[in-house]
Formats: structure tokens, sequence, C-alpha cells
């Protein structure tokens, strides 16, 4: 049997490593358009290679996996973080765990990753090819197999693992039919043209909601002003949920911030008992807990009020601005800027089109998709890798 791997990154790799390995006597074929396997991989995690997660800390999939829950249920079944775990360790990678339940190498380096899966691929007999982009795969409906432009060479097997890229070029890739959604960046981080936001560069907030005023995407966690806008997880959160929105929105829109990640209500409480326990007391000098009082003067000015207006004279209007500002602060948002670690695409191969269990086209069979050509996506902190490796495994368990 002949099978064709399209794309050196890591579900590629590790696809061609885990078919040679079931499938000793099938000739294997690698063809990566780049000089390099791996480039991708060799740059992850700020070059240090955030390749799973503990997963512990993961409550619902479809929180981590904004695309493509259903078939990462099904690929993590098959091929889980702790499979992946135990993979690179038997390959004598010793790994760590962070306390935010990362998983590195030890040896903080993305480099071992890829001398790992590059010395995996020769010893089990991978033909790599290099420099060798393929343009083209002519495959008829209903009939097995493919032929890889150019080369015009019959593979009985094709696996598409070329990563994130347009619509566009995924179609001239592919038989005519099979469906590609609209490829869209995600994580990234907003732009937010308020001067007095971008005054407090380098604020970290630690609990904080997110929203997108007039939409149902809602993202927590910290939030880090910065010289542009904000960023930080609850900023990537957002975007990824949002991805497609904020596309269609032209990267626009209103982004309220629950600055202290409670109801309305609960601010509402807390002014009261400030004002309760300390009526003599300038409320400028009495932030809430997680805001700075940098913040908590920017934030007083928001809601019109004195700096050095005393709790007692704060008033029910005042009460009720300071409440809303503390928990729907709204700033326009005009456009994206680039997160640094990570960026991944948000779109790819229509999972309707595929079988969920072997993740195979319907109309051409023989056709394969892992990592993240798929219309699958994720958060920050290793879901996008252990993608890879889950849906690499799972189609090479099944070719
Ligand atoms: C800077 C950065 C840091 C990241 N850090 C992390 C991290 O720490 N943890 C994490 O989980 N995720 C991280 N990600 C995301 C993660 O790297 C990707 O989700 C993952 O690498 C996708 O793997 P893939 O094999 O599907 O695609 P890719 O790694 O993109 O590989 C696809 C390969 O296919 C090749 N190719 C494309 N078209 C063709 C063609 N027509 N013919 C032949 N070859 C072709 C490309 O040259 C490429 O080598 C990061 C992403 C970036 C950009």
């Amino acid at each position: 049997m002949k099978i064709a791997v399209i794309g050196g990154g890591a579900a590629g790799c590790f696809c061609a490593i885990g078919a040679k390995r079931r499938l000793p006597d099938a000739d294997v074929t690698l063809f990566e358009a780049g000089p390099k396997l791996l480039a991708k991989v060799a740059v992850t995690g700020g070059g240090r290679c955030n390749l799973t997660n503990s997963f512990r800390d993961v409550e619902r999939l479809g929180e981590v996996y904004p695309r493509g829950e259903q078939v990462m249920k099904r690929a993590l079944r098959v091929f889980g973080p702790a499979d992946t775990q135990r993979w690179f360790e038997a390959e004598g990678v010793r790994l760590v765990t962070q306390e935010d339940q990362c998983v590195f190498p030890a040896s903080q380096d993305a480099m071992q990753i890829v001398r790992t899966l590059e010395r995996c691929l020769r010893q089990a007999g991978v033909r790599v090819c290099c420099n060798a982009p393929v343009e083209h795969i002519e495959a008829l409906p209903g009939v097995p197999g493919g032929r890889i432009v150019p080369g015009e060479e019959f593979f009985d097997k094709v696996v598409v693992t070329t990563g994130g890229s347009s619509r566009e070029k995924m179609e001239r890739l592919l038989p005519e039919g099979v469906a590609v959604t609209d490829c869209v960046p995600s994580l990234f981080t907003l732009k937010v043209p308020d001067a007095g936001l971008r005054a407090l560069m380098g604020t970290v907030v630690p609990r904080t909601s997110l929203a997108l005023a007039g939409t149902k995407f809602r993202a927590g966690g910290t939030l880090l002003l910065t010289d542009w806008g904000v960023s930080g997880p609850a900023t990537l959160r957002l975007s990824s949920y949002a991805a497609r929105h904020l596309a269609e929105n032209a990267y626009g829109g209103t982004l309220l911030i629950n600055w202290l990640d409670a109801p309305e209500a609960d601010a509402r409480g807390w002014i009261a008992s400030c004002a309760a326990q300390n009526p003599r007391r300038q409320a400028a000098g009495t932030p809430p807990s997680g805001i700075t009082a940098r913040l908590w003067h920017h934030l007083m000015n928001r809601a019109a009020l004195r700096e050095d207006l005393r709790w007692a004279e704060l008033g029910s209007k005042g009460a009720a601005r300071l409440a809303a500002t503390l928990t729907a602060d709204a700033y326009p948002v005009a456009g994206r800027a680039r997160f640094k670690e990570e960026f991944v695409t948000c779109g790819g191969v229509d999972l309707s089109g595929l079988s969920p269990g072997t993740l195979e086209s319907k109309a051409y069979p023989g056709l394969f998709f892992a990592g993240e050509a798929l219309d699958v996506d994720a958060l920050t902190g290793g879901f996008n890798l252990q993608a890879a490796w889950s849906t690499a495994a799972l189609v090479a368990s099944v070719l």
C-alpha cells in the first residue's frame, strides 16, 4: 500500500510515523513544501514548545476547542494528553507540567521535539521529500486513492496535514467538492484606542470577564493592558470564541469589561458596604480587590466621580454609575493585533464532509485530514498541538 502525507508539520510527521509503525510494509511518503520539517514546532511556546496540557482544569471540551469539540472528543479517546506524554517520554523526552497545567519538555527546548520526530521518521523508514509542494490532489468521487500533482504519483491513501491556510489555497489543493470553511485568524489581541486605558499599559487585572456588546461572546480570566489596547488570557479567549464574528465585523465592535468578574448586584453590594463602613474615607483610597490604585483612579474618572469624593457623598446615582463602570465598562475596538506567542487559523476542511470516527472524506475514500487543516482550533495552553497529535494518531490508526 502507498500512503502520501502532505505537510511536514506536527500532524504530518506524527501521522507518518504512526502509519509506518503500524503498517511497516506500506510505502509512506511525507511531502513538505518548505526546506525543513516542523518549522512551526521549532518556534512553538516561544521556542519551548508547549506540546500538550494535562487537561486537569478543563471542565468542558468546547471551552478549549471552540471549533471541533465533537471531533476532538473522539480523537482524544484514541490518543489523549496522557498518551502524548507517554509517547514522548518513551522516545526519551523528559516532560514537565507547569502549575497552569501546560506541558513542556524539561529541556525547555522545542528543538528537542523536532529532533525526536525527525529521528522517529528516519527510524521508521518514512520517505521524506522536502521542497516538495503538492499543487493538487487528483481524485474521483467514490474511487479510492489519489494522484499527487506535480509528479503524477498515485497513492492508495492520501493524508492532508497542510496546516492552517486560506480557503482558496485549500480549494486549489483538494479535489473538487471538498468543502472548506472560511479561514480567519484566532488568538489575537485587540486594539482599543482609549487614551486612559493605554496610559495604564502594563497593568494586570487578575480576574475579569470580557464581552462583545450585542453578542453572546464572553470570556473570563486575567486581563493585561498594553500600549495598543488589551491582551492576556481573557482577550485571547474572547478572540478565539468570537474569531468569525470579529472577522465579519472588520474587527470592530464594543468591548465590555467587567473589572470584577462579578454581577452588577455584587458591585452594588460592595459599594454599599464601603459607604456604610467607611463613610468618611475617600473612595479613591479604597479600590476593590484586584484593581490597582491607578486603574481605580481611571475607573472613578469613567464613572464621572470626583477624586476627593467620600463614600458618604456617592449618592444613589453615583453608586449606580460606579457599579455599571465596574461591571460593564464599554470601549470601542479598532482592530486586532497579532499575539506574539501563538496564532492559529479558525476554519479549514468542513467537518461535516468527513466521517468523524476516521476523518476520511465521505466523497473521496482514501482521502484523510489531520491537524490544523481541519476546521478545529483551540485556545492557547498546548491544546492546538494536542489536536495535531490526536487527529494524526486517529488517522494513522485507520489507514
Ligand atoms: C508562533 C506560534 C507558536 C505556537 N505555540 C504553540 C504552543 O506552544 N502550543 C500549541 O499547542 N500550539 C502552538 N501553536 C499552534 C501550533 O503550532 C499549530 O496548531 C500546529 O503546529 C499545527 O500543526 P499542523 O501540522 O496541523 O500544521 P503546521 O505546523 O502548519 O504544518 C503544516 C505543514 O504543511 C506544509 N504545507 C502546506 N501546504 C503544503 C503543500 N501544498 N504541499 C506540501 N506541504 C505543504 C507547511 O509548509 C507546513 O510545514 C503555535 C503557533 C504559532 C504560529
